[in-house]
């Protein structure tokens, strides 16, 4: 059974190569993702080769094995079986799940997990609009643009954020931006990249560059 510190390794080496397919993931990257020194992290990923639950060479960086990506892909499932439950069945809003979430991903318990997911009908999607790994590893990913690569006219519904930090929810909670909103797209500013959109066939309000590149449409 792998331990905390394990999962947590796997689990963010398995996002790193997420955001780059087909690459190697450097340890510098992976000591930055879990901030700490690049010399703990290497003999973090010895310690996981010996287990054979990722390819490790010195200079080129990692990639996990097939067992490494099934503990990762599980963890990572606990995880946002969790964020649903903090959310749906605790009233945590979710600004506030993540860190629980991150304590409850490692219970082992299998049956626990079977009957977390029945209990909530099977979700998904976690509260920011994460795929939930199903029991078997599969992933769905949905198509989706960045709000960012829309052009006037264009109109889609809001389904996830890029950006699940406190803040970040914080500001899309203050301006009126939930998971589901209607957006379209009504003007971009060519000074700045800035737009000004509509929600909802509401009210018309104006999205800075950076918030538009950490939303996703469907
Ligand atoms: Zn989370």
């Amino acid at each position: 059974m792998p331990s905390q510190t394990e999962e947590n390794y796997l689990k963010a080496i398995y996002k790193l190569g997420e955001a780059e397919p087909g690459q190697d993931v450097s340890t510098n990257r992976i000591a930055a993702a879990l901030a700490t020194r690049a010399a703990s992290v290497t003999d973090m990923l010895r310690r996981l080769a010996d287990k054979q639950l990722l390819d490790y060479e010195k200079y080129r960086g990692v990639r996990l094995t097939a067992e490494g990506r099934r503990l990762a892909l599980l963890t990572v499932r606990k995880h946002r079986l969790w964020e649903v439950f903090l959310v749906q069945q605790l009233g945590f809003s979710w600004d506030e799940v993540h860190e629980v979430a991150e304590e409850l991903e490692h219970v082992q318990s299998p049956l626990l997990l079977r009957r977390l997911d029945a209990f909530l009908q099977f979700p998904s999607f976690d509260p920011h609009g994460d795929p939930i790994p199903a029991e078997d590893g599969a992933v769905r990913r949905p198509v989706q643009r960045l709000l960012a690569d829309l052009a006037p006219g264009e109109s889609g519904t809001l389904a996830a954020v890029k950006n699940t930090s406190a803040p970040f929810l914080q500001y899309l909670d203050k301006v009126g931006l939930p998971l589901g909103a209607r957006v379209r797209v009504l003007d971009k500013v060519a000074f700045d990249n800035s737009l000004e959109v509509r929600v909802n066939e509401g009210r018309a309000i104006s999205i800075s560059a950076e918030v538009s590149r950490n939303l996703f449409l469907e």
